[in-house]
């Protein structure tokens, strides 16, 4: 790596690898806040002449970037047709055999609903080298900036994560709600906000209680993060009355009453913290 680069942003001494000429490193940027990027990430970013990003990758991030790298933008929103998604691959394809240092820089984790899996085939394909940089996933990060946690030992022991839309854009025919409502006790929904009515009613054919908690959170882990706690029966109508937009993590579990005292956001703004037993497991703190 040269360090002829301004960026004020040191790396931990050690053995960092050097995005190469001809390559491609896919990289998950987290799901906002500029903190959990990965040093990976940063090491990344730090290298590559060319960054192709995505509509979810927060600008502080791309501030980052060398002062001569090339910005891409491949925005891309709301289940749109995959006609874009071929041209955004082919690009990275053109950039590589171009001789440029490629950073692919996707929201989240690339591999969790973005699509990572098919640009990295598509660069294989075409003889172009690539390395995964991971990233941490809205669904786990996200939720966990408002005080939920995916899973906790008195709530579930399996989680499933799920999309809301497919392809075309529709919500999944492909999945088997009455599976998934019987086979997990958390669900995490991503891209859940446009069919959410669906989802729901979904759900509750499928046996789920009306009363079961739900929370939405909107542009988690940024300035603008906003948490509504809500139940299956309620959700639909509650999103319709607030002024929540996509992109939005939704989770339907038990786990979201955990927020009661886990919502460290609060405490950050000078709540004090609570002792509450949410899920009413009867015991006392550990004594200490
Ligand atoms: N690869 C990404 C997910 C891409 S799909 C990841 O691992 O997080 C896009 C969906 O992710 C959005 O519709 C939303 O459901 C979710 N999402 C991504 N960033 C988010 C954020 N900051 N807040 C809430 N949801 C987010």
């Amino acid at each position: 790596m040269t360090d002829s680069h301004t960026s004020s942003l040191a790396l931990p001494d050690g053995q960092w690898p050097t995005l190469e000429p001809g390559w491609v490193w896919l990289c998950g940027a987290g799901p906002g806040d500029p903190g959990l990027l990965t040093l990976h990430g940063l090491n990344a970013i730090r290298q590559a002449d060319v960054i192709v990003y995505d509509a979810l990758v927060q600008s502080a991030i791309l501030d980052w970037a060398r002062d001569d790298a090339e910005l891409i933008y491949a925005g891309k929103r709301g289940g749109k047709p995959s006609a874009k998604q071929k041209d955004i691959s082919l690009r990275l394809v053109d950039l590589a055999e171009a001789g440029k240092r490629v950073l692919r820089l996707k929201g989240g984790d690339p591999f969790v609903f973005g699509r990572g899996g098919e640009e990295a085939q598509t660069l294989v394909q075409h003889g172009i080298p690539i390395r995964i940089i991971p990233g941490i996933s809205a669904g786990i990060g996200g939720l966990a900036y408002a005080g939920v946690p995916v899973t906790h030992r008195d709530v579930n022991q399996s989680v499933t994560f799920v999309t809301g839309h497919d392809q075309s854009g529709n919500t999944p025919n492909t999945l088997d709600w009455d599976a998934i409502s019987r086979g997990s006790q958390v669900l995490v929904i991503y891209m859940g906000m446009k069919h959410i009515g669906r989802i729901t009613q979904a759900l509750l054919d499928a046996g789920r209680p009306p009363e079961e908690p739900v929370a939405v959170v909107a542009e988690a882990t940024t300035p603008a993060q906003a948490v509504l706690e809500t139940t299956l029966a309620n959700v639909e109508a509650d999103i319709a009355a607030s002024s929540l937009e996509p992109p939005a993590i939704i989770c339907v579990g038990r786990s979201v009453l955990m927020r009661q005292v886990l919502d460290w956001q609060g405490m950050a703004k000078g709540e004090a913290p609570r002792n509450l037993d949410p899920l009413g497991r009867g015991r006392p703190a550990e004594q200490r």
